[in-house]
């Protein structure tokens, strides 16, 4: 898809999006004044291209495809993982592979849908053997999330796994202290929870239950987040 048309689509879903949170919430018609989303959309875009073709680091080398994130430039809602598997690399989307169908499932198990809400990871090219990104890899990659948090202005930022919460919070506490609690990140409130694949690891209903209740956190946030006027 050319860039031109990449833009339009972007711009159609977010404002799918915005259409159906606007039906949702009772309204028979809209203010035509939103220009945000096609300044996000725009923005967004912009880093889009600027991430073409990436040398920044040496995980340039072994990358099929950079995986650069998916969904609704209006997002309120943004999930980070840690950074791309052997599926995402395959397709250049982020969270497609067994992974990304849990994640699917537990966004859904609380009204909420994959459309509605923005993707992506700490680092936008596979690890070798998925292993953890390094510091120089999280440093090169970091404007690239920057520019796609700065873009989108989420309210809410749902951190999956240890890796994308030490990050974003900068702290080495383990997920199991962090998860549970409300943290912020800029202006945009951050919940972290137990990453997809970890739950696949770790069957069982123990860590499932947990992950539910962070998501219900997430759920109530993302839902006081749409309700505040636009500031
Ligand atoms: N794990 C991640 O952290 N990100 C993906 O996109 C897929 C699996």
């Amino acid at each position: 898809m050319s860039g031109a048309a990449r833009e339009l689509a972007d711009a159609a879903q977010a404002l799918a999006a915005h259409l159906r949170y606007q039906r949702a919430l009772g309204f028979a018609t809209v203010a035509l004044k939103q220009e945000y989303l096609v300044t996000a959309t725009a923005t967004l875009a912009e880093v889009a291209a600027s991430i073409q073709g990436c040398t920044r680091c040496k995980l340039s080398r072994g990358r099929t495809t950079i995986v650069f994130g998916s969904g609704a430039p209006g997002a309120r809602l943004v999930f980070i993982g840690e950074g791309p598997g052997e599926e995402e690399d395959r397709q250049g989307q982020p969270f497609v592979g067994r992974a990304g169908q849990l994640l699917t499932k537990m966004v859904e198990s609380v009204g909420i849908t994959r459309d509605e809400v923005y993707i992506c990871n700490i680092v936008k090219c596979r690890p070798p053997g998925n292993r953890n990104p390094e510091p120089e890899e999280i440093a090169a990659c970091a404007p690239f999330l920057a520019g796609q948090l700065a873009a989108i202005r989420p309210g809410v930022i749902c951190a999956l796994g240890t890796f994308a919460a030490q990050t974003l919070l900068r702290t080495r506490e383990p997920i199991s202290r962090l998860r549970g609690q409300l943290h912020t990140y800029g202006a945009a409130v951050l919940v972290p929870t137990f990453h997809p694949a970890f739950l696949l690891r770790n069957p069982g209903p123990a860590y499932r239950k947990q992950a539910y209740e962070d998501l219900k956190l997430v759920r109530r946030e993302y839902d006081r987040v749409r309700m505040a006027p636009p500031g």
